[in-house]
């Protein structure tokens, strides 16, 4: 029984299918002594194939790309056929009874961590150099075909390293149970599909790729943190209850949730859903989510990668949303790229500090005037607001706004869609009465402006006891836009999982917020919990909030009302 953090409710049983994404990709499968053989053959093979064509390159490249390329092939040719290397290999399919593959990542991965440590420059260098030689490799050994995210067999639970956000958006809720990662946080973007697609997942379990069995019968379980990977038949059997359980009391919950969110002393809140991807639409109606209240666009471009998606192929897409949703409005936020949606920064550089969001779209004008047009084609079909992420200073909204009433016009809107700003970076949130002029609606995304705020990577365990999001500081944010919008006349929403979260929503709601979005399968207990609040109590608390010092207290404060 491994303890992780539990990131995504729920309980799963399941078939453990072991994936490593990281640098170098493999697929864990359980080889029986009478395949050794065999799978040493494999491997000889891809290793010599390898060397073949590097050295080959390596004759090639003298000619038109001068002699350090040539030298640098060569080397790596000779570490592919290294009998000390190779060894090691051969000496971990036997021991560990794996297949090739995840045999060459596990003896790369530790060769590398040796090297990278090492003292001198030199041999640190030899790191790159190594990992590239696997990858070589691998791509000879790849005869079998091993499933990716998209196509995991039905049933099976994915155990990995960690999770890009571009691998999350490939997975199919439909043959997915749970998920069980070594890295990640409570909101890294693997963490909130897993909570979209209903999927129970812990995370922030180290080694957990090498302990478990492949194949083998394993538990997650979402609501304790917990996986079991060797459960006895007595607690498949309990899990299986539980896991009936839940699905009757989520019925339940839901059959209770098509009426509206209102506090005791009848204050109406507005619950709407997060989504991710347009086929997620029939949420909406499961969840009885008042439309969409965050559309993170991005995944439409991720999922599309290495191409990217076009006009037609967006203006589909927002159309499927808004028609989905009406009578009630769509939120769609803009590119919310770079930053842990990682294309590519270089090695060395803070994506989350670096060109991401609305910085990211304003460096790439085209590719953000493609999503302004689709958007703009697609407005009819609903109500649609357009919100931008990672805003720091009102010049990016002037630009922005500028940029949406010429596609406007030109898509031949009388008038462009509600234009909006996300309010996570502190930034933001401290100049919000100026942003009023240009912004026609805020939403508070509590991810980031926690992690901005805090100074806490959303991923990283290391620091995951820091992300507090409600800590007085952020509250104070949190107040100080209220303010402003409401002197403004500017609605202000949460998008943010402090929304979902029991005492999130009343310190929130306390604070004088009335729209709340969170993701779908947190919106039947969300409404629940809203209808036995009393706001006035709420507000009462979040005057003593603002006054305290440290995030214990006020998640005291807040707890004691959940
Ligand atoms: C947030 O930052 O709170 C948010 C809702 O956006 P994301 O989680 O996609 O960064
Ligand atoms: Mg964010």
């Amino acid at each position: 029984m491994l303890q992780g953090l539990s990131v995504s409710p729920g309980i799963a049983v399941g078939r453990a299918v072991i994936i490593r994404f990281g640098r170098l990709p493999a697929f864990r499968r359980a080889v029986a002594p009478e395949e050794f053989e065999r799978e040493e053959r494999r491997l000889r093979r891809a290793a010599a194939r390898a060397a073949d064509e590097l050295a080959r390159h390596s004759r090639e490249a003298v000619g038109d790309m001068g002699s350090e390329l040539a030298a640098i092939l060569e080397a790596h040719s000779l570490i592919a056929t290294d009998e000390t290397y190779l060894g090691a290999i051969l000496e971990r399919i036997r021991r560990e009874r794996v297949n090739a593959e995840w045999a060459l990542a596990e003896v790369t991965r530790e060769l590398g961590a040796r090297l990278a440590a090492a003292d001198s420059a030199a041999m640190r260098e030899r790191e790159a150099d190594i990992t590239d030689v696997a990858r070589e490799i691998a791509a000879h050994l790849s005869g079998r075909e091993h499933p990716g995210p998209a196509d995991l067999p039905r049933g099976s639970i994915l155990v990995a390293d960690e999770l890009s956000p571009v691998e999350a958006a490939r997975l199919d809720p439909r043959r997915v149970r749970a998920l069980a990662l070594e890295r990640g946080g409570p909101t890294s973007h693997a963490s909130i599909i897993a909570r979209s697609f209903g999927l129970p997942a812990v995370v922030g379990i180290p080694d957990l790729c090498e302990a478990v069995s492949p194949e083998g019968p394993i538990i997650v379980d979402g609501d304790r943190g917990l996986v079991d990977i060797q459960p006895s038949r007595q607690r498949l059997r309990k899990s299986l209850v539980r896991v009936r359980e839940d699905r009757e009391r989520s019925r339940r919950l839901r059959g209770r949730a098509a009426r509206a969110a209102v506090t005791t002393d009848g204050v109406a809140i507005a619950v709407r859903a997060n989504l991710e991807l347009p086929e997620e639409t029939s949420a909406l109606e499961r969840f009885s989510a008042e439309g969409v209240g965050l559309f993170r666009s991005e995944f439409l471009y991720l999922r599309a990668l290495p191409s990217s998606p076009g006009i037609e192929e967006q203006r589909e897409a927002y159309e499927t949303l808004l028609k989905a949703a009406a009578p009630h409005p769509v939120v769609v936020r803009t590119y919310d790229l770079g930053g842990e949606k990682g294309i590519g920064p270089a090695p060395g550089e803070n994506p989350a500090l670096g060109l991401r969001g609305i910085r990211y779209c304003l460096a790439h004008p085209e590719l953000f005037e493609q999503q302004l047009t689709a958007l703009c084609l697609a407005a009819r079909a609903g109500e649609l607001k357009i919100l931008l992420p990672m805003v720091t200073s009102p010049s990016e909204l002037k630009t922005a706004r500028a940029l949406l009433e010429k596609v406007a016009a030109r898509a031949g809107l009388k008038q462009p869609p509600a234009l909006g700003v996300m309010i996570e970076v502190p930034s933001a949130a401290l100049l919000a009465d100026r942003f009023v002029r240009d912004a026609d609606f805020f939403s508070i995304g509590t991810n980031d402006l926690a992690q901005y705020g805090l100074a806490v990577d959303r991923a990283n365990r290391d620091v995951s006891a820091l992300y507090r999001p409600l800590h007085p500081a952020i509250l104070r944010l949190i107040a100080m836009v209220v303010a402003a919008g409401k002197a403004a006349g500017r609605p202000v929403a949460v998008c943010g999982e402090l929304a979902g979260d029991h005492a999130g929503a009343a310190a929130l709601i306390g604070l004088g917020i009335t729209d709340l979005s969170v993701t779908p399968v947190a919106i039947p207990d969300l409404k629940d919990r809203i209808s036995t609040l009393d706001a006035g109590r709420a507000r009462e608390l979040a005057q003593k909030a603002l006054e305290a010092s440290e995030a214990s207290e006020v998640e005291r404060i807040f707890g004691g009302m959940a």
